[in-house]
């Protein structure tokens, strides 16, 4: 049966912690988006609207049938033809007019929306199926499950009619978001957002950050414990959602919203000074963006230029695959708002939880592990050469670097480039302007990539560490499971030695070398990349100015050593201890009052 959600009901406050991914303090009451069928809200519908109710029911399994037809074939091709008969059975089951009939006849007799009739039946269902010992049975409960939320796609959209329900000062409790519901929020309404799963460094939570929403993941039991219309505070620094809060944390927790403003209104003079330690090293600060005109808050926010350029948020944004116009308006607008300065524009970063239109439908095993990124692109020429096109069009306006992600062997390298070399022939063929000495670079994001850095660092202009991956892939710790989030440890000694091997190596070879992974923004992380021979770091525009303060109040040497001290330790909790007992030794003031904590 649907939840109750009455939101006068007097519960007791409940804390509950997750993971903070995207800083700030809100507080508002609680709209909940959920994918479970259960929770669709019943809701009535007047006799006359009946008939369209049951038109709008018909053509949504319409549409899944045909979707699922095409994702038949598709999956015929992919997985064989014995695996992909399930889709031909999710057909078989939206034919049934054992399914479709009570359906219908709760419309007409409850009057009741197709969503609330659909989800009410179909979770009936798959109770039937659980109850059954028989283990045949109990699988089905996964395809009602997934046929659920298809019927739904259609019928409403993923996730985006609640979305759209959103009222002024709302906070989204939701199971999971993907990026790209994320990114759709009404910033005037939803004033930030938890979720039951998710890691620290997944893409929703970078693009949270990109829009400045504060966010908290990897909560486990929101859902649970939350109704729709709860007064809720949602704490992004510390990675906190209060439901019910009562009327004193209330007031404590206005009282750090205003701590926090005088904060950030102190940073902000920061902005036009440049990033040198107090011993006299230049440190560059640089941007990561996820939409071109994020570069104007870059650069407000006193960065250097664009070190991330994550390009494949033009996919996740639109329902339809970007044009080589679409891509040009976007890198030329980049170009315009840098005016000279530097620009990384990555070439697309799709697959594992950044998925494309046409990829959604036959998810993989191992997402992480799959058709992702470059690999993606070299399967996809066509579109990697639009993608390739527009760049080198738009390089004539001004000056863009291009790096390649999640480059894993040299072949795949020169693949990428010899892509590059065939494009720039086509372009000069047609007589159009482009950089023709284009820098190219690669991220250093997978641990062969690390470890054959002196293979790489002859054939790449730059490189571009990407502590969000490499930690994942070096520790065998999905970045995105809150599950494991606990072992997520970017101090690992492991990690450190790859990036001080590759730094090391860059220095040797004259690459310019940054690290663009979340992990640059940490204060107490950025010391130690300092001490291993970073001098270029890239994070979220909001990072910045905390960053810069930082690299202003400490030394070089006093970075260095704490590399050292910690590159002799043995395990990531020990290297946490050491930085953290040195960050604030050596510039106190440097974290806002509430983190210090
Ligand atoms: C990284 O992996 O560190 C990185 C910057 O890339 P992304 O987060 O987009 O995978
Ligand atoms: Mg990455």
């Amino acid at each position: 049966m649907p939840q109750p959600s009455d939101p006068s009901s007097p519960l007791p406050p409940t804390i509950i912690k997750g993971l903070p991914v995207s800083p700030g303090i809100v507080i508002g009451k609680v709209l909940v988006v959920d994918d479970d069928l259960r929770r669709v809200t019943r809701r009535s519908i007047r006799p006359e609207q009946e008939a369209a109710e049951r038109a709008r029911f018909d053509a949504a399994v319409r549409d899944s049938i045909a979707e699922l037809r095409e994702v038949h074939q598709q999956a015929e091709g992919q997985m064989g033809k014995e695996a992909a008969k399930i889709f031909l059975f999710h057909v078989g089951m939206l034919s049934d007019p054992s399914l479709l009939g009570p359906i219908h006849a709760m419309i007409e007799k409850e009057h009741v929306t197709a969503d609330y009739a659909a989800c009410h039946v179909l979770a009936n269902l798959a109770d039937q199926f659980r109850a059954n010992k028989n283990s045949v049975f109990a699988t089905k409960v996964n395809d009602i499950e997934d046929l659920g939320d298809r019927l739904m796609k259609h019928l409403v959209g993923p996730g985006a009619s609640r979305i759209a329900q959103a009222d002024e000062n709302t906070i989204i409790l939701a199971r999971d978001l993907t990026p790209s519901q994320t990114a759709s929020f009404d910033r005037t309404k939803v004033l930030g957002f938890a979720t039951d799963l998710g890691g620290m460094t997944s893409h929703t939570a970078i693009i949270a950050k990109a829009l400045d929403i504060p966010a908290v993941v990897g909560c486990r039991t929101l859902l649970k414990a939350a109704r729709d219309g709860m007064p809720v505070i949602l704490d992004g620094d510390k990675g906190a959602v209060i439901l019910n809060p009562d009327p004193a944390t209330e007031e404590e927790y206005r009282g750090y919203t205003r701590q926090r403003a005088l904060f950030r209104v102190s940073l902000t003079e920061l902005c036009d000074l440049p990033g040198v330690t107090t011993d006299g090293h230049a440190v560059h600060i640089l941007g990561n963006i996820e939409l071109a005109d994020e570069v104007k808050k870059v650069l407000q926010h006193g960065g250097e230029g664009v070190g991330l350029y994550r390009t494949e948020y033009l996919y996740l944004t639109a329902q339809r695959e970007p044009t080589e116009a679409d891509h040009y308006a976007a890198y030329t607008r980049c170009v315009e708002l840098c005016a000279g300065r530097e620009l990384v524009i990555r070439t697309v970063d799709l697959g594992a939880d950044k998925y494309t239109q046409a990829q959604a439908e036959v998810p993989e095993r191992n997402p992480f592990l799959g058709n992702r990124s470059i690999r993606y692109c070299l399967q996809h020429t066509g579109m990697f050469r639009t993608q390739l096109r527009a760049i080198l069009r738009a390089s004539a306006k001004g000056p863009i670097k291009v790096m390649f992600p999640l480059v894993s062997t040299i072949p795949e390298l020169r693949q990428a480039k010899f892509h590059v070399r065939e494009v720039m022939e086509d372009l000069a063929e047609e007589g159009a302007a482009f950089d023709k000495d284009i820098k190219l670079g690669m991220m250093v994001e997978v641990p062969s990539a690390a470890i054959q850095a002196e293979a790489f660092a002859r054939e790449v202009d730059f490189f571009s560490i990407g502590t969000n991956d490499l930690v994942q892939y070096t520790l065998a710790v999905d970045r995105i499971n809150e599950r494991v989030a606990h072992l997520y440890t970017p101090t690992h000694p492991a990690v450190l030695r790859l990036i001080r091997d590759v730094s090391r190596t860059a220095r040797r070879h004259h690459v310019p070398i940054s690290c663009c992974g979340e992990s640059a923004a940490d204060l107490e992380y950025a010391m130690l990349l300092l001490g291993l021979g970073l001098r270029i770091l890239s994070v979220s525009s909001s990072s910045i100015p905390q960053l810069k303060r930082f690299i202003r109040s400490v030394s070089m040497q006093q970075c260095e050593r704490v590399a050292r001290q910690a590159l002799a330790l043995d395990s990531g909790d020990q290297v946490s201890r050491l930085l953290r007992d040195r960050a604030r030794t050596f510039v106190p003031d440097a974290f806002d009052g509430r983190s210090a904590e």
